[in-house]
């Protein structure tokens, strides 16, 4: 069991978890854990001879526990318990996800916005993991608390884009933005901005508890604007502390896969709010998928690797995933 396969175990287990309000603390303790080890990656097995699992960060004897039955018998007992109580049924049809495949993420924040990191150093950690691109996607105005970006901004941030592409080397950074999904489905961004960005990611951030019909809509319009490539975590769940958005999910992921429009698979843990279920549904309904850590500090890249779990479980194909295509077969950079 590599510390990988380690990670998503724990991260499936905090999301289970998660979705029981009153196991929120344990849910965030799992998440903590495999957030760790997906980061120092950690000789499990050496470690468990020496009986010091503990030493990790963030793993207690409860984790230690669960960590030293995957060692000694590659399963979780506890996992398939969990499974088992939140009708995730038993799968054989369960994908193969090569991460040493992955090509680069394409939604993440910088100091332009609400990130905590400059964009170089986000860009050097993008690098360092050997990501072949990055898309910088900071916010669009509208939601003033994250410092979001208008035109002047936007462009002003590309002029930095192109100084640190040229000093990192060898990283493609695409000028993009996270632009928010307002009430009726417009964006929050003019066409004529939107346009000229290499990656659009429109994402819903407020009023997700519209009432459905209206969220239908809402969400039909964005994703039939030509200039939208992503629909950011689709349903901007936060399991255990946010509801989501309730819309005629069938409706729009066909409506996405009729646009090409790709469907996000935010992989942080306070997120992931495409259930595997959803995905599974949008996978039948022949979307395209984003497997993205939506970073707002470099250290955020390691959440991708620890929820590779999902679209594993959904069963979906890695020729599916947008961040497994090299940057000359990302069609909505080319266009
Ligand atoms: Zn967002
Ligand atoms: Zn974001």
């Amino acid at each position: 069991m590599d510390a990988i396969a380690a990670a998503q175990v724990l991260s499936e287990i905090g999301y289970l978890l998660r979705q029981d309000p009153k196991e929120v603390f344990r849910a965030k303790a799992f998440s903590a854990a495999a957030w760790a080890i997906a980061l120092e990656r950690p000789d499990l097995e050496a470690l468990h001879k020496a009986n010091k699992l503990t030493s990790i960060e963030g793993v207690g004897a409860g984790i230690a526990k669960v960590l030293a039955g995957l060692v000694e018998t590659g399963r979780s007992s506890y996992l398939e318990r969990l499974r088992a109580e939140t009708g995730q049924p038993a799968r054989d049809d369960e994908s193969t996800i090569d991460l040493t495949a992955y090509q680069g993420d394409l939604h993440a924040h910088t100091d332009w916005s609400d990130g905590r990191a400059t964009m170089i150093d986000m860009a050097r950690a993008a690098k360092a993991l050997g990501y072949k691109y990055l898309g910088v996607t900071d916010h669009s105005p509208r939601i003033k608390v994250v410092n979001g970006l208008d035109a002047e901004r936007l462009l002003a941030q590309s002029q930095q884009r192109e100084k640190v592409e040229q000093e990192v080397g060898g990283l493609a950074l695409l000028q993009g933005i996270e632009v928010d999904i307002l009430e009726d489905g417009a964006l929050d961004l003019s066409d004529a901005v939107l346009e000229l960005l290499d990656i659009v990611i429109a994402s819903p951030h407020v009023k997700l508890r519209q009432e459905p019909t209206a969220m239908t809509e809402r969400m039909l319009r964005a994703v039939s604007n030509p200039n939208v490539d992503v629909i950011g975590h689709p349903t901007g769940r936060r399991p255990g502390s946010r509801e989501g958005a309730t819309y005629d999910f069938e409706r729009v992921f066909r409506e996405a896969a009729a646009h090409g429009v790709a469907l996000e698979i935010d992989c942080d843990p306070a997120r992931m709010d495409l259930s595997p279920e959803q995905a599974r549904l949008a996978l039948e309904l022949g979307c395209t998928f984003s497997l993205d850590a939506d970073a707002h500090a470099p250290t955020e890249f390691a959440y991708v690797p620890m929820a590779a779990w999902m679209p594993r479980r959904a069963g979906i194909p890695m020729d599916r995933i947008l961040n497994f295509r090299p940057l000359e077969a990302l069609t909505m950079v080319a266009k």
